[in-house]
């Protein structure tokens, strides 16, 4: 077994005394699809959100190529890292939101190339290169002038999926990537998604989109009340699901 590109142990959240997240441990392998599903608030997001520390877990840890996101080893003992450190970390992992959350006031390519040419100091020319080949790779390459409230919502989840893609990510975090579009809208960000993992992109999928999990994931993962309920083989786990909370979820969902 290879080393895991995202390590998750006994990882609790809370917020006041609501424990969300009760004791997460997972796994991430390079080049592998994890999709995530399980009903509203069972913390999938809140999860997500504590893989790149935009969350702060209350306590365990996440750890990316084995090191600890947050925190940083002085001798022998683990400190919280400063918010420069932190945010070097995030850049290894994008993450595109139901909402898109593009920057209104920029194009499409200024969208994409913005944090290349500030966080990483890349060179306009080379960062708006390679926005446009990312733009044209998610089917925008005609659309780099346009701004977001003159692209659909699927355009705009698309750019949104290359600006995550620009900072070069070791993996890309997706937290219900089509929840917010209209059902006529969600196959063409599915099919760029579908791409993505083809080639390799690892990725982690919160999605009610059972057939993408199905047909595309290596690993599905069931949540419920805060916790791992159930996880597979995707194929395994939608067609055999060992636990009454998982099949109560499903025949709710498919
Ligand atoms: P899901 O994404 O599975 O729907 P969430 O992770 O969004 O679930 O939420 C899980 C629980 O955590 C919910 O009860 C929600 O109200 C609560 N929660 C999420 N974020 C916060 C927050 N910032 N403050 C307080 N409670 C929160
Ligand atoms: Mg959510």
């Amino acid at each position: 077994m290879t080393t895991p590109l995202l390590k998750v142990e006994r990882l609790r959240k809370s917020f006041g005394n609501h424990e969300v997240l009760s004791g997460i441990d997972m796994e991430v392998h390079r080049g592998d699809v994890t999709c995530i599903v399980g009903p509203s608030g069972s913390g999938k997001s809140t999860l997500l959100r504590c893989l790149n520390h935009l969350e702060k877990p209350s306590s365990g840890a996440v750890f990316l190529k084995g090191e600890p996101i947050g925190l940083k080893w002085r001798g022998e003992r683990l400190f919280e890292m400063s918010f420069n450190e932190l945010a070097k970390q995030r850049q290894k992992m994008g993450m595109v939101f139901q909402g898109f959350h593009l920057f209104p006031h920029l194009t499409a390519l200024q969208n994409v190339s913005e944090a290349p040419m500030i966080v990483s100091g890349v060179p306009r020319a080379r960062a708006e290169s390679e926005a446009m080949e990312l733009l044209a790779k998610v089917g925008l390459g005609d659309r780099a002038g346009h701004y977001p409230h003159q692209l659909s919502g699927g355009q705009q989840q698309r750019c949104a999926i290359a600006r995550a893609l620009a900072m070069k990510p070791e993996l890309v975090l997706f937290d219900e990537p089509t929840s917010a579009l209209d059902p006529e809208l969600i196959g063409e960000v599915l099919s760029v998604m579908r791409d993505l993992a083809r080639e390799g992109t690892t990725m982690v999928v919160v999605t009610h989109e059972m057939s993408f999990a199905r047909d595309v994931a290596e690993h599905l993962i069931f949540m419920d009340g805060g916790v791992i309920v159930e996880e597979g083989n995707p194929r395994e786990v939608l067609a055999h699901p060992r636990e009454e909370r998982t099949r109560a979820f499903l025949s709710r969902v498919l």
